[in-house]
């Protein structure tokens, strides 16, 4: 381990937990504990999936305060064996006439939906069709699956189409995709996906972690958005990030809750969230369905941040999400940048591999509805300052 480890660090790929804090009362900063000393810096986040600024809202806090006071710290059990409370069946109603599907169920959180819807709807002699982008937890939920993991290559539907054509006999074929990409910002062709799935007879799954709330009249996400809901048989979104809160969900047909209540090892055999929490995601789903000036104003945000960062000559992805990369390439350039803007009082992390492919760091940034247009204008004058310390030097 130690020797690995000191790989990691040589090839400036070491991950460190950092302290931060959010500021009360100041949505969209947070608090960083200086190295060494015993004060803290206050920085302008630009890297957390607090889309739509809800995280501090109050009405949520109050709601799960009530739900803490009256039902208790823990559900105690798994949900098939005590730790059922109420507030999970309220929630999965909720959020199935939300999305329009026959019905929903309510995970601890979307890395354990990923997993266990996945390996729930596919098993040995099928294959799992996944875009090379996918996030992590699809991919350990097709390893666990043990079925063929067929990748391809990112939202090339050519590739795909010629994956499914020599997996054609495979017993059963999903294909899965996330909505908006977590690094990349860009958008899944679900028109295109939800085509080929009719044509070879798969079934299709989307994971909206990044799309939901954002997208749609009522923040349902980009399936609706694009006029696809119906044409998706799976469909996930987490509570983590546009929501504010934390869990996720599923949604889809009768017989797929059933089976997933049935098969889904994240459900049966982990502890059922804090009922407090569901109670505090109800809450948030008003608020999302509500927010459609959160929406616009976070969009409209993300479209002048994006197109004043390629204006300066960077390359900062071809999305409209309120996710915008800044590749910079190398480790060393990635985390460069991301200590020159700390230093300028802005928190922007550097992604280095795996997370991202080799020769692809970069500075991701997330935006959030709750910051300023004169927030966001300083920062991108920052941004480019950083990226490029002397014309033409950096990424420029
Ligand atoms: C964050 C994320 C997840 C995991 O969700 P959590 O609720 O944070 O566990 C799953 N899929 C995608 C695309 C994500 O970005």
């Amino acid at each position: 381990m130690d020797d690995e480890l000191e790989r990691l660090a040589a090839e400036a790929s070491e991950r460190r937990l950092r302290d931060r804090l959010k500021v009360p009362g100041s949505p969209g900063y947070m608090l960083q504990q200086d190295t060494g000393s015993s004060g803290s810096t206050r920085l302008l986040d630009l890297s957390s999936n607090d889309y739509l600024g809800l995280a501090g809202h109050p009405a949520i806090a109050e709601a799960m305060r009530e739900a803490l006071l009256t039902g208790g710290a823990g559900a105690g059990a798994s949900r098939l064996v005590t730790g059922n409370h109420p507030a999970f069946g309220q929630l999965e109603q909720a959020v199935a006439v939300w999305q329009g599907c026959d019905a929903a169920l309510v995970f601890a959180n979307g890395y354990m939906a990923n997993v266990g819807v996945i390996s729930a709807a596919s098993g040995r002699g099928d294959a799992v069709f996944s875009d090379r982008l996918n996030h992590a937890s699809i991919t350990d939920g097709i390893l666990l699956s043990r079925a063929e993991h067929v990748r391809y290559r990112h939202n090339d539907m050519e590739h795909l189409r010629a994956q499914l054509e020599k997996h054609k006999h495979a017993r059963r074929k999903l294909i899965v995709t996330d909505a908006v990409f977590s690094m990349d910002g860009d958008q899944a062709p679900l028109r295109e996906l939800a085509e080929l799935k009719q044509e070879y007879g798969a079934m299709l799954m989307v994971d909206e972690a990044h799309s939901g709330g954002v997208y749609g009249q009522f923040g349902e996400g980009l399936c609706r958005a694009l006029g696809v809901q119906d044409m998706v048989d799976i469909h996930m979104g987490t509570f983590s990030k546009a929501f504010g809160v934390y869990g996720a969900y599923v949604c889809g047909s009768q017989s797929l809750i059933r089976w997933l209540v049935n098969k889904a090892r994240p459900l049966i055999y982990s502890t059922a969230l804090p009922p407090s929490v569901a109670a505090g995601v109800l809450k948030a789903l008003e608020l999302v369905q509500a927010g459609h000036g959160r929406r616009e104003k976070l969009l409209g945000s993300a479209r002048l941040f994006r197109s004043a960062l390629r204006k300066a000559g960077l390359a900062a992805g071809e999305g409209d999400s309120a996710i915008i990369p800044l590749i910079a390439g190398t480790n060393a350039e990635a985390l460069r940048i991301s200590a020159a803007l700390e230093a300028e009082g802005i928190a922007a992390v550097a992604i280095r591999p795996p997370t991202v492919p080799e020769g692809t760091a970069r500075i991701r940034f997330s935006l959030s509805a709750t910051h300023s247009r004169e927030e966001l204008t300083d920062a991108v004058k920052t941004i480019i300052r950083a990226a490029c310390p002397a014309r033409g030097g950096g990424v420029c």
